[in-house]
């Protein structure tokens, strides 16, 4: 059994003991047994990390394009050589099934990271407008909090747009999860990049993530995680009217137009519902098909759900791994506990290992668009299938909801095109258009404020200033 313990905390371009001596023990999934530790920071850690962030800030901001774009490529190239490494620990952290882990969970946040090396290098242009000149500036010191699901991806989406836009960072990952980010200090390490622009603190969020929230010396938070979290963050931010993003959670529609490749459709819905065990803010919870091929869907969806191998992250045949947590594994349970529609796969006497928080791919038909199981966001595999009528209460349904954050539609073209222009979604992918790392990335409602990835990713963390001649 392999164990990672990391017992400092990335500061000021150098790993430094901890103010206190508790610790966070990191807990594999699968196995159920500890195998890490990192330091559960203190307010007196936060308080050293923002003063390194502050040291570096003239400095790095100051970057040519050339060198900004010259040290993120440093950093990628770092980061790059540790992706199998990011994997395993992923897969031991996290329980993602290494296939997913390579592909996604290292694979994404290092073309992230490449794209803002290059949006670094050639920043936006100055702006001309009338007798104005609108140039484009950092906010300032950036406290990143970040979630589990997507470790290092949701750290890279943050620290690489901050930085890229010449701000400097204060990062504090998930607890769950907090070892994927010691490997981007490596990186930082090996890249030697100017010590303060990126510092590392690690610890629970009422502690640590409550520090950089309500931080004087932080000029703006950028969150990921649940929208109840995002609202406490949103309040300790206003009290300095500190600037926020946020990326919350969702509860997207999955549209299966009547004129759709029905098994494309659901085959690639189910895929996208049960990806990395559920646990994804844009999962396709809800399948929504229309009631002409309705029974057809259902029973599909059943039986594509049902041949998903459940079980080790480690085993090349495992598409399906555990949660991340046994506090997860129990919310999700109560989701399915508390159900009355239709359970048509899965369910909480499906046969699991014998270690590991498991939930088996559980499929639910007939269920009612007002009912717990439609309207909140369970994190886990379990799929809502509705049936509709027309296009009309196919927007309807899938509109009915506090977040907006994706979604898909499967038609003909122009059809299922403006099907997809009048979801209230920050993103739509039409006939299995995949995701794409470049293009803005965020919510509408409850799911958010401001967007990442790409070059919207890289806005969200400037400010703009008009000189007027
Ligand atoms: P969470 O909100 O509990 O935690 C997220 C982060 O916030 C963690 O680092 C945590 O320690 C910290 N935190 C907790 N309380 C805090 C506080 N009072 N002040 C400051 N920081 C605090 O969420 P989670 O359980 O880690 O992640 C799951 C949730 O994240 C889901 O709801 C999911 O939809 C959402 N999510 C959204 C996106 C997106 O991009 N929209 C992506 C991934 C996850």
């Amino acid at each position: 059994m392999t164990s990672v313990f990391r017992d400092q905390h990335w500061i000021g371009g150098a790993f430094v003991p901890p103010d206190g001596s508790d610790r966070i023990e990191v807990e594999n999934p699968y196995t159920e047994q500890v195998f890490g530790h990192v330091p559960a920071g203190t307010a007196e850690d936060v308080n050293r990390a923002v003063s390194a962030a502050r040291d570096a800030f003239d400095g790095w901001a100051a970057t040519s394009p050339a060198e900004r774009g010259a040290a993120l490529g440093r950093l990628h190239r770092s980061l790059t050589a540790r992706a199998d490494e990011i994997a395993r620990i992923v897969g031991l952290e996290l329980g993602t099934p290494l296939k997913i882990a390579k592909a996604v969970q290292a694979g994404l946040p290092l073309t992230v990271l490449a794209g803002y090396a290059e949006l670094a290098a050639h920043p936006p242009v100055d702006e001309v407008i009338g007798n104005s000149l609108v140039v484009h500036e950092p906010v300032g010191v950036v406290g990143a909090i970040t979630p589990w699901n997507y470790p290092l991806h949701q750290v890279v989406a943050k620290v690489g747009a901050a930085l890229a836009a010449g701000n400097t960072v204060v990062l504090k990952p998930s607890e769950l999860t907090p070892l994927t980010a010691y490997l981007l200090a490596d990186a930082f390490a090996e890249a030697e990049l100017p010590p303060g622009v990126f510092n590392l603190v690690t610890g629970v969020g009422s502690v640590v993530g409550s520090a950089i929230a309500g931080h004087p010396g932080i000029d703006m938070v950028s969150f990921t995680g649940s929208t109840a979290t995002g609202r406490a963050i949103s309040h300790a931010a206003a009290d300095r009217i500190a600037k926020v993003s946020l990326e919350l959670g969702g509860k997207s529609a999955n549209v299966i137009l009547e004129d759709a490749d029905l098994v494309k459709a659901v085959k690639v819905g189910i895929g996208n519902a049960f990806l990395n065990s559920g646990q994804t803010c844009t999962a396709w919870t809800r399948m929504l098909v229309h009631r002409s091929h309705y029974d057809e869907a259902v029973e599909l969806a059943a039986k594509t759900a049902a041949g998903y191998t459940v079980g080790d992250p480690f085993d090349p045949a495992t598409r399906v791994g555990p949660l991340a947590s046994a506090g997860q594994k129990d919310r999700v349970r109560g989701f399915i506990e508390r159900a009355t529609a239709r359970l048509v796969a899965g369910g909480l006497d499906a046969p699991m290992p014998g270690t590991g928080h498991f939930v088996a791919p559980t499929v639910f038909a007939d269920v009612d668009p007002d009912s717990e199981l439609a309207q909140e966001e369970i994190f886990g595999p379990v799929l809502s299938i509705i049936a509709f009528d027309d296009d009309d209460e196919a927007v309807a349904i899938a509109n009915n909801s506090k977040y907006g954050l994706a979604g898909a539609v499967w038609g003909s073209g122009e059809r299922a095109l403006s099907v997809a222009r009048r979801l209230r979604t920050g993103a739509v992918d039409v006939n299995g258009g995949s995701f794409n790392p470049f293009a803005p990335f965020g919510g509408y409602k409850q799911s958010g404020i401001g967007r990442e990835l790409g070059a919207y990713g890289l806005a969200e963390f400037q400010q703009v200033k008009a000189i007027q001649r």
